[in-house]
């Protein structure tokens, strides 16, 4: 049994989860990485986290598939022998108006991003319950608080994760279990990398920062929930967004 904390975090093979997994490595955290990209895309993210000096070991699983979700989560206990921290970050979009969006749109976005969460949550708390603590974090979005036009299987995804957190935290509070979520606004990404100097100044007046955040800012918030000093703190959204959404 590993005798850092174990934090299982998905997607987490780029972008902002990556990011999160070697923040919490920084604290000694051992990882567990599980994304459905092949392992060879989270190369260099394990290369960091094993540089950290903590464990860290890539799991292939779609969070989307309840059977193979199960698995994964009974394996990594095998090999890690805990998980004190689950952070629910794998997401997609597949962006559309509801005038052209397909029923596959919005069955893929919604299974994904929230059903990934549930199907996590439902298979790690059984072993939280028996260790009497856990920290799980859910990676909403501003656009799940106030809507966004043509993110509706998105938003509504991400609007999804708020209810079930703050369900989370009642259903569990009493096994010191605490669930909460993170609503980061825009987020430099290669995604957002790509946009026109035009368009990043039509971003920058709809935040009050006057700037997007960086996959660092979603980090130290999720650090932050999952830390001692969290510890009485659950069925928060925390909004990570230069004041987007006020
Ligand atoms: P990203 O696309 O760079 O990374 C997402 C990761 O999730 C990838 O490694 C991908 O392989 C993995 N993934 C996708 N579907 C999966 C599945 N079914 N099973 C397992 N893994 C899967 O995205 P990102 O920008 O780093 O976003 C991370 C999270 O933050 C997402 O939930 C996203 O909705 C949320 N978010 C991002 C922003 C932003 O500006 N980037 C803003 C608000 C919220």
């Amino acid at each position: 049994m590993s005798e850092n904390r174990v934090a299982l975090i998905t997607g987490a093979g780029r972008g902002i989860g990556a990011t999160i997994a070697r923040t919490l490595a920084a604290e000694k955290t051992d990882i567990a990485i599980v994304d459905y990209s092949d392992e060879s895309a989270a190369a260099e993210t394990l290369a960091a986290l094993k540089e950290a000096g903590v464990t860290a070991r890539y799991y292939r699983c779609d969070v989307s598939d309840f059977a193979a979700t199960k698995a994964v989560v009974d394996q990594i206990v095998k090999d890690f022998g805990k998980i004190d921290i689950l952070v629910n970050n794998a997401g997609i979009t597949a962006d559309k108006l509801i005038m052209r969006m397909e029923e596959a749109d919005w069955d893929r976005v919604l299974s994904i991003n929230l059903k990934g969460c549930f199907n996590m949550i439902k298979h790690v708390t059984p072993y939280m319950m028996r260790k009497r603590y856990g920290r799980i974090v859910s990676i909403s979005s501003v656009v799940g608080l106030m809507g966004n036009a043509g993110q509706a299987n998105y938003a509504a995804s991400k609007a999804g994760i708020v209810g079930l957190t703050k369900t989370v935290a009642k259903e569990f509070g009493a096994r010191n279990i605490t669930a909460n979520a993170v609503a980061p606004g825009f987020i430099k990404t290669a995604m957002t990398d790509a946009l026109t100097e035009e368009q990043k100044q039509a971003m920058y007046k709809l935040i009050p920062l006057g700037a997007l955040g960086e996959t660092q800012d979603i980090a130290n918030a999720v650090k932050f929930l999952v830390s001692d000093d969290a510890r009485y703190i659950t069925g928060v959204v925390l909004k990570v967004d230069g004041g987007m959404y006020i």
